[in-house]
């Protein structure tokens, strides 16, 4: 098992310290509502349709899927990965060329950074659910349209409906505005817990794994809202 200092050293972050135990941390950001412990997370299905819904029947759908016309030049869809009784969800935006190939979320350059960021907070990837907003690529990694998150957000939120996770990490702009209906900046949603849906769900925002790779100066901001999520996640956030 590599240590924490290797991939902390992934995400150039060398010279980071833990000062404090955990429990004891100042808030990350100023203005963080007051969150004492992330809330059990009780599901009202609003229709028997809802109540009998399995992780099957969802990825079924999706394998099958010609709602919208990314269908066309998908070679898999990439429907999601993980422990489906996570306590974590995290969502990216839509699969790239590599998830395209293996049907899997994040596998390739981003996937390799996302992996480090979630261990530096002590989580694998097999210990997490990681989905996307859309299950098929868009050509040549086009923002996903409105028509296309539309027709496959449903599934998204079928997936959330029975995996009830504790925490939601939403990771870049598409996946933050899309789960959470606003065009606010990601910069503005950053370092605040979001309440996604009608259960609830705490939902942080933090920079997208490509973005990261793109900008290497940004990750220790990254670094931070894991660290928030992480604290969100654990209750400890007086
Ligand atoms: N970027 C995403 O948002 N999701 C993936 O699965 C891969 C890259």
């Amino acid at each position: 098992m590599r240590q924490r200092a290797d991939y902390l050293a992934a995400l150039g972050l060398t010279d980071w310290r833990q000062r404090r135990p955990l429990a004891v941390q100042p808030q990350v950001q100023s203005g963080l509502p007051a969150l004492r412990s992330a809330p059990a997370v009780e599901v009202e299905p609003a229709s028997t349709a809802v109540l009998d819904d399995t992780w099957d029947a969802v990825a079924a759908e999706v394998a099958g899927c010609t709602r919208c016309e990314l269908h066309q030049c998908r070679t898999n869809t990439v429907f999601g990965v993980g422990d489906r009784a996570a306590n974590w969800l995290v969502v990216g935006e839509a699969p790239g060329a590599d998830e395209d190939r293996q049907g899997e979320p994040f596998v390739g350059r981003a996937g390799q950074l996302l992996n480090a960021m979630l261990l530096g907070i002590g989580l694998s990837r097999d210990e997490v659910y990681i989905a996307n907003v859309l299950k098929c690529r868009p050509p040549n990694n086009r923002d996903p349209a409105a028509s296309e998150v539309a027709q496959c957000l449903p599934y998204l939120e079928r997936q959330i409906a029975l995996l009830k996770p504790r925490i939601m990490l939403a990771v870049g702009r598409i996946a933050a505005q899309n789960l959470l209906a606003t065009d606010t900046p990601i910069g503005k949603l950053r370092g605040r817990v979001h309440a996604f849906g009608v259960q609830k769900i705490p939902l942080v925002v933090t920079y997208h794994p490509a973005y990261l790779l793109r900008s290497p100066t940004e990750k220790r901001k990254a670094w931070e809202d894991l660290k928030f999520a992480r604290r969100v996640a654990s209750g400890s956030l007086q």
